[in-house]
C-alpha cells in the first residue's frame, strides 16, 4: 500500500460475499466538446442487509453514481469505465434488455419525489400490480390485490386494503414514499438504490420511513445504498459511510469509524456541525466555505485544494496541487489526503 492509501489501523480487509462489488466506475457526459467524468474511479463494496450511506454536497456525484448502478444515466451520458458486478453479472457490461429484467426484480431505485414517479390517472392497487405484471408475475387479479396488500401492511401503510383504491394525490407525502417503498421491494430484489428518500418528509414521517428500511434489512437481509446530503440520517441508520467529492469517494469507513475518527478535511469540515453518534444531531449542518467545482473544472491535483483548511494551515504543500491522492479499493476505513490524520483513526 502506497503512502497515499491512507488505510486506517484496525479496519477490515476486502470482504467476501459482497452482493455489489464496484471497480473502477467512471460515468462521462459530453460538454463543450469533450468528455467529462462525474463519477471518476470509484470502487466499493455492499455486504448482504448492510445499509451505506453515500454522503457529500450536491454536484459532488452521488445521485449519478446511484443512476449509474441501476444503468440509467440520461443520454447522453455514459459509464464509460469499470465494473458493476452484481448477482455473477457485469451490470456495466449486461444487454439493456436483460437489464430491464433486473430492475425492480434484483435491484430497485427509489426517489425523493415518490409522487413524481406514480401515475396520476391509476390507483395505488394498479401501481403496485403493474411491477408484478411488468416481470410475468401471476396475473389473476385476486391474488396481485392480496399480494399489493400485504405489501402495503409491510410498509405500515395505515388502512392497506382502503388505499389500494386511492389515487397517488389522495395520499399525504409520507404514504406516498410508504406506497413507493411497497413498489421497490414487491420483487424481493436483493439491492436497494435510495437516493434521498425522506427529505421531503417531515421529521416524524422521516423516523419512521428510517426506521421502516431498516427493519427491511434486518428482517429481509435487503442491502441499501441511501444517497443523501443528511449526516444525522447517515448516524442514524446506516452500517458504513462513503464520502463523495468532486466525483470521487474521498473517504470510507464504518460509521462509527468514519464519524469517531474522520480522516479526510472535507469530511472533518462536514461533520464539524454534527454532536457525537451519542447526542442529539443539530437540523443543520455546519456548511463549507466556497463551492464544489463543476465537472468540468477540476482542480489539478486534489480536488478539495481550494476550499481545504488543512492545505492552507500546512503552508499550501505543492504536492496538494500536482499529485491526486490515491482511493483505497478496500472496505477498510481510508481516506484520500496526502496528510490523513492516521493517528489514532479506526480504532
Ligand atoms: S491532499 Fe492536501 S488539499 Fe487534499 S484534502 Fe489532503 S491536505 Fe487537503
Amino acid at each position: 500500500m502506497t503512502k497515499q492509501q491512507q488505510r486506517m489501523p484496525g479496519s477490515d480487509p476486502l470482504r467476501d460475499g459482497a452482493v455489489l462489488d464496484v471497480r473502477g466506475l467512471t460515468v462521462e457526459f459530453p460538454a463543450r466538446g469533450r468528455n467529462v467524468r462525474a463519477v471518476d474511479n470509484v470502487s466499493f463494496t455492499v455486504g448482504r442487509g448492510e445499509i451505506i450511506g453515500l454522503v457529500g454536497e450536491s454536484a459532488s456525484g452521488k445521485s449519478t453514481l446511484g443512476l449509474a448502478l441501476m444503468r440509467m444515466i440520461p443520454a447522453p451520458g455514459v459509464v464509460s469505465a469499470g465494473t458493476i458486478a452484481f448477482g455473477g453479472r457485469d451490470l456495466a457490461s449486461l444487454p439493456e434488455a436483460e437489464m430491464r429484467e433486473l430492475r425492480g426484480k434484483a435491484l430497485s431505485l427509489i426517489v425523493q419525489d415518490a409522487l413524481a414517479t406514480m401515475n396520476p390517472v391509476t390507483t395505488i392497487e394498479e401501481q403496485i400490480t403493474e411491477v408484478i405484471r411488468d416481470h410475468g408475475g401471476d396475473r389473476s387479479r385476486k391474488s396481485l390485490r392480496a399480494r399489493a396488500t400485504e405489501m402495503l401492511r409491510e410498509v405500515r401503510l395505515p388502512n392497506a386494503e382502503q388505499s389500494l383504491n386511492r389515487y397517488p394525490h389522495q395520499l399525504s407525502g409520507g404514504m406516498q414514499q410508504r406506497v413507493a417503498i411497497a413498489e421497490g421491494l414487491i420483487l424481493g430484489p436483493e439491492l436497494i438504490i435510495a437516493d434521498e428518500p425522506t427529505t421531503a418528509l417531515d421529521v416524524t414521517v422521516q423516523a419512521q420511513i428510517l426506521a421502516l428500511l431498516r427493519d427491511i434489512c434486518d428482517t429481509r437481509g435487503t442491502s441499501i445504498i441511501f444517497v443523501t446530503h443528511d449526516l444525522a440520517t447517515v448516524a442514524e441508520i446506516c452500517d458504513r459511510v462513503m464520502v463523495m467529492y468532486a466525483g470521487r469517494i474521498v473517504e470510507s469507513g464504518t460509521v462509527s469509524a468514519v464519524f469517531s475518527k474522520p480522516a479526510h478535511p472535507y469530511t472533518k469540515a462536514l461533520l464539524s456541525g454534527l454532536l457525537p453518534l451519542s447526542g442529539e444531531p443539530p437540523a443543520e449542518l455546519e456548511a463549507l466555505p466556497g463551492q464544489p467545482p463543476r465537472p468540468d473544472a477540476w482542480p489539478t491535483g486534489c480536488r478539495f485544494h481550494p476550499r481545504c483548511p488543512l492545505w492552507r494551515a500546512l503552508g499550501e504543500p505543492e504536492i496538494c496541487t500536482t499529485t491526486d491522492p490515491e482511493v483505497d479499493e478496500s472496505d477498510s476505513h481510508w481516506a484520500a489526503c496526502h496528510f490523513a490524520d492516521l493517528e489514532g483513526a479506526g480504532r
